[in-house]
């Protein structure tokens, strides 16, 4: 394996200066996967200091997952290196290209504007990448700082493991840092970094590079990384690239179905934000529904509405036409890269219908589900009903009781007296107890709605972060009752309907 040059220097030196954080006492096991395709897929730099950083928020769950010593979290180095005020030694810092096609438009060549790449690190999760979103312009910035302000740190901090939680394919967070540095956005904002995780940050633009660029050679050999690392399986199929292909299809499939099943808007689904391990990745202006309006456009930069949530699932199948595009080089026949994306028809539909049953109850399926899942949608947006708030109330909905809190849910009773009808004829024949766990396991109380964000956000500017820290319990078991928070699982006040988020993070 190639070891660059820069991360032998950084190493040496965090020997000489910092003695007491030899990579032995560190505890981490660095494998520099990425690091070995070698330098066209990268460049070397190490993050910029952030000034005077402290802990916002610190995930010990995670870092305990992730087999990380027990007092990892808690270390001023830690801190430091997590800032770049000093090198994490073993660390071999990089920023990676990538391009992507941007609202629907090829943006050309973007890549890590703002985001490093320490390495991957062996865990009992196998091989674990650690990135630090915020850690200063790289030469992939686009016309910004590179830094990350602290209001959308924390926001990708919550829900990172928000989703993570709602049992949801996602990277994830090990901490937030921030600094009194002044950021520039609308207003002046301080910046923050977050530490995030996941097996590969490998997205469909990290194809799209190379592919537009005739790199065959690079694309093949960025192909055989991701086949031989996430998925094994293909390199026994008659067609390798084309396997990769529907595998990445078939993932995408169930993350959209999950989204969808818990009301969860990305905001900005770029090629450049699609994980090629079907992660949700990249959280920006995102949004959990609060009232159900499918046609929903969390991103006030998205002035066409192409994300909106009801636009997600076709957005994400439009993406995979984009990965498809890039792979056919290696493909071959177009073909066969259209087959690989068929799938998604059939399994987006298929995969969403489980989890709608799962959350109305229904272990096994029965014809005309999709016909009371689809007069639940309808039934849900025409009284502009609360999402998240709906669903749970359900859990306690039978044939003979638990009407009531569901039907004040909506305007129009007699609708809802109808559904009513069908729904406990329906559930009838279930076995109430199976039918209880299912709905406990999908209807979470706690999601991270804005408001509830925002509230932590404004607590944190003032260095009060024990919201950050309540949500951050909460929402990493949202399934469970959490009695003394109760309001934390209330209807959202009526100025949340009044915050916007735009890109600008
Ligand atoms: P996003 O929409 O956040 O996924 O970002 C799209 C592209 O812009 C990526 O290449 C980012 O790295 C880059 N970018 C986003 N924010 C900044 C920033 N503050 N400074 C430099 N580049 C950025
Ligand atoms: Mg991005």
């Amino acid at each position: 394996m190639r070891l660059p040059l820069h991360n032998r220097r950084m190493t040496d030196a965090a020997d000489t200066f910092f003695p007491a954080l030899h990579p032995a006492e560190t505890g981490l096991k660095w494998l520099h996967s990425f690091a070995a395709l070698g330098p066209d897929f990268y460049t070397e730099l190490a993050p910029q200091p952030l000034p005077s950083p402290y802990w916002v928020g610190r995930n010990r769950a995670l870092a305990r997952e992730l087999g990380l010593e027990d007092n990892w979290l808690e270390s001023a180095d830690t801190l430091a290196a997590l800032t770049g005020s000093q090198p994490l030694p073993g660390a071999c810092p990089l920023a990676s290209v990538y391009a992507g096609h941007q609202f629907g438009v090829w943006a050309g060549q973007l890549g890590d504007g703002r985001a490093i790449l320490l390495g991957d690190i062996a865990t009992p999760h196998g091989p674990q990448e650690i990135q630090l979103k915020g850690a200063g312009s790289t030469p992939y910035s686009r016309m910004g700082d590179g830094r990350a302000v602290l209001r959308s740190s924390i926001r990708e901090f919550l829900c990172s493991e928000a989703m993570h939680g709602l049992g949801i394919a996602t990277t994830r967070a090990l901490c937030v840092s921030g600094s009194d540095a002044p950021v520039r956005r609308e207003t002046l904002e301080t910046a923050a970094v977050v530490t995030r995780t996941a097996p590969s940050f490998v997205r469909f633009g990290h194809f799209e590079h190379f592919s537009y660029r005739n790199q065959h050679t690079q694309l093949k050999t960025l192909a055989d990384y991701v086949i031989d690392r996430f998925y094994p399986a293909c390199r026994d199929a008659a067609q390798p690239y084309a396997a990769l292909l529907q595998a990445v299809t078939e993932r995408t499939a169930h993350l959209m179905a999950a989204w969808q099943s818990v009301g969860f808007c990305h905001g900005v689904m770029n090629t450049d934000n699609m994980s090629m391990l079907g992660l949700t990745i990249d959280y920006g202006p995102f949004q959990f529904l609060d009232t159900f309006d499918p046609g929903h456009i969390c991103n006030h930069s998205d002035n066409q509405g192409r994300y909106a949530y009801n636009r997600q699932p076709n957005m994400a199948y439009w993406n995979l036409f984009c990965l498809g595009q890039a792979l056919l080089p290696l493909i071959g026949e177009q073909d066969a890269a259209l087959a690989a994306l068929e799938p998604y028809k059939t399994l987006f539909p298929a995969a969403l219908q489980t989890r709608m049953r799962a959350k109305l109850g229904l272990p096994d399926a029965q014809p005309g589900d999709q016909a009371l899942i689809d007069e639940t949608f309808r039934l849900l947006a025409a009284n502009r009903v609360d999402y998240t708030i709906f669903w749970r109330r359900l859990n306690r909905f039978t044939s003979h009781s638990g009407h009531e809190p569901v039907r004040d849910l909506f305007f129009d009773g007699e609708s809802f007296n109808a559904w009513a009808a069908q729904y406990s004829a329906r559930i009838s024949g279930v076995d109430a107890v199976q039918r209880a766990a299912l709905m406990q396991s999908s209807n979470p109380k706690f999601v991270l709605r804005n408001h509830l964000g925002e509230e932590a956000i404004e607590a944190a500017k003032n260095k009060d972060f024990s919201k950050v820290d309540t949500l951050l319990t909460l929402l990493q078991a949202p399934f469970d009752e959490h009695p003394a928070h109760e309001a934390l699982a209330g209807f959202p006040p009526d100025w949340a309907a009044s915050i916007a988020i735009s890109c600008s993070s």
